[in-house]
């Protein structure tokens, strides 16, 4: 099914065109679009026997033909839109692919280096780009980009994966794709000229965390909209009302331009609080602090004003790489943050891995149900010498600040047992060689998978603080794929059932006399910033650009009110309606803050 206009205004020969999405992160960009389907990839090395060269070769051709039908398949889409240029270079694209020069070559050179094919076709690409390259015709290098751009494509094939290579443009650019990995929205970061558009994905999956970390305005969700858009067309994205406007009209333009301005003047103010803490109206008290994927990200999180780093997930060490970090490199970041972050504390989360979160430098898990399977705490539990590379740095590192630990997706008290016993082993490692390390480091637990929510009573005993993960609880919870666009109105922190749950995990740690922080995507969502106060969470943790204004909604309750919210959420039968009553209270206490999200300006 295409996805058709949500409206169309005609401006001389063009048309505005907008498409409606999700809004994952906030921000306005007018540029142009560029389509990402293809692209430059980090190719892992690995050496093959001799009978593996039959295999390989057919892993090649499979490439190929997927390719070729991939091609086919885009040219059925644009070719009404193509002029016959841009139609001759999809045929040019065609070629390169049935060129039996470059089969033969791969299989000679799979024969004398003995490496994995991926490897072999990008060497060959290059030296053929190469050559290309000393000719001196304008004909031969336009070849050159063809044959990059259908070699990015086999080679997502090959490797099973999208990305996108980095940007290097001047001009703005929104970066239309299917899916941007985790790599991909990577290599886009400081770039503060781009913005995403994904067709796939949700608020809380990796990739808009990521947008939201790096400030890069995006849109998530817009279902089969690339067959709808050609590159380089102007558009404009809304990051705030999840809207890509095609061939924006100069009135719309102003629109934004206007909007923009008064972001600016809202920022101005909320400057002026950045060093204040959070405490509401009638004096509670709560930590702000930020979540932290690159740790490049660190300056800027302490100019938002934020009380340290609630969450540092520290898969992201382990991204774009072929092989795991050394020990020396992940004690030199860790030190780096506990040093910045002191006197306040940062929250190191041992490796997420798996799921949405693989990495190239491990071997692959092939798994039916991926969120389901061996993911976070499972996957070091069953990577024992990584996991416990990982704690000895932690605990080296804690020496040099005030940094605490804790796992994710623990789902009961055996395998919160297991991490602690290997913990427990390599203190006494680090103890017999007299390695310096923090005895009392301070261990917590993330609870985001339902059946650790439901004995939070007993897991409160054994840790020193919770963490919740509300954006795998909602998930687990109520059994909506957090990156699925499709089924993502059912994605609702203000389910009743949801609600419930968070009661019992903020009563369960308060009555054992431990701290519980939020670092799920709602701890930055001004919509939920009186639920969660009235629950009593003492901590919330979120990017670092959502601080300012859920420091002035803080500042702006009354706990009392926000419990009253509260009892009547967990009676509210209907999540929309449990939602719309937030919307509501929201509205009503700090709808300034929340006004960019009243209408789109025109
Ligand atoms: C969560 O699940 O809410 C969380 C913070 O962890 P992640 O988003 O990395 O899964
Ligand atoms: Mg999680």
């Amino acid at each position: 099914m295409k996805k058709k206009p949500i409206n169309q205004v005609e401006h001389h020969s063009r048309k505005e065109r907008h498409y409606q999405g999700i809004a994952s992160a906030p921000g306005i960009l007018e540029g142009r679009i560029v389509i990402y389907m293809a692209v430059e990839q980090n190719i892992p090395l690995r050496t093959i026997d001799g009978r593996e060269i039959a295999s390989e070769m057919e892993r090649f051709e499979k490439a190929l033909l997927a390719t070729q039908q991939e091609l086919l398949e885009i040219k059925k889409h644009v070719f009404p839109a193509l002029n016959a240029h841009e139609a001759t270079l999809f045929d040019a694209h065609l070629l390169v692919l049935e060129d039996p020069a470059l089969l033969k070559e791969v299989l000679q050179l799979l024969h004398r280096e003995r490496l994995n094919v991926e490897h072999v076709f990008d060497i060959v690409i290059k030296r053929f780009c190469e050559s290309l390259n000393k000719r001196d015709s304008a004909y031969l290098r336009e070849r050159i980009l063809d044959i990059k751009d259908v070699s990015r494509r086999i080679l997502n094939h090959l490797l099973g994966k999208p990305t996108l290579q980095p940007i290097d443009q001047n001009d703005p650019v929104i970066i239309v794709a299917t899916t941007l990995t985790l790599s991909d929205a990577v290599m886009v970061y400081g770039n503060r000229q781009a913005a995403f558009a994904t067709e796939n994905g949700s608020q809380t999956s990796h990739t808009a965390i990521l947008a939201r970390a790096f400030g890069i305005p995006a849109v998530v969700g817009l279902r089969h909209v690339i067959s709808e858009l050609k590159d380089g067309e102007p558009a404009l994205l809304d990051g705030y009302h999840g809207l890509l406007i095609v061939n924006p009209t100069k009135e719309t333009i102003r629109g934004y331009q206007r909007m923009q301005l008064e972001q600016r003047d809202l920022d101005k103010d909320l400057e002026k609080i950045r060093d204040l803490p959070a405490v509401t109206q009638d004096g509670q008290r709560i930590t702000l602090s930020a979540n932290l994927e690159l740790p490049r990200e660190l300056e800027s999180i302490f100019m938002s004003g934020a009380e340290g780093i609630g969450l540092y997930r520290t898969e992201f060490l382990y991204l774009n790489r072929a092989t795991p970090p050394e020990e020396e490199e992940q004690y030199q970041v860790l030190c780096a943050i506990a040093q910045r972050c002191y006197p306040y504390h940062a929250i190191i989360r041992t490796f997420d891995i798996g799921a949405d979160k693989p990495t190239y430098c491990l071997p692959p898990i092939k798994e039916a149900n991926p969120f389901l399977g061996c993911r976070g705490v499972r996957f070091a539990l069953q990577h024992k010498e990584l996991f416990k590379a990982q704690l000895r740095v932690i605990l080296r590192a804690a020496t040099m600040g005030n940094l605490r630990m804790m796992y994710p997706m623990i789902s009961g008290i055996d395998e919160l047992r297991e991490a602690n016993g290997i913990l427990e082993e390599v203190k006494k490692e680090l103890r017999d060689k007299k390695i310096p390390f923090q005895e009392d480091l301070e261990v917590g637990m993330m609870i985001e998978v339902p059946s650790a929510a439901l004995i939070a009573d007993l897991l409160a005993r054994e840790v020193k603080f919770f963490s919740i993960g509300t954006n795998d609880l909602v998930q687990y919870l109520t059994s909506v794929d957090r990156g699925n666009e499709s089924i993502s109105h059912l994605y609702n922190p203000a389910h009743p059932g949801v609600i419930r749950m968070l009661k019992m995990i903020v009563d369960a740690a308060h009555a054992a006399g431990i701290s519980v922080g939020v670092c799920g995507e709602i701890a930055g969502d001004l919509l939920f910033t009186p639920l969660l106060v009235g629950l009593g969470v003492d901590e919330l943790s979120t990017s670092a650009m959502l601080i300012p204004r859920i420091k002035k909604a803080i500042q702006s309750l009354n706990v009392s009110a926000c419990q009253e919210l509260v009892a009547e959420l967990l009676n509210g039968e209907s999540a929309t309606k449990n939602y719309a009553r937030c919307v509501a209270l929201a509205q009503n206490q700090y709808g300034t803050l929340l006004s960019i999200g009243k209408g789109t300006p025109h």
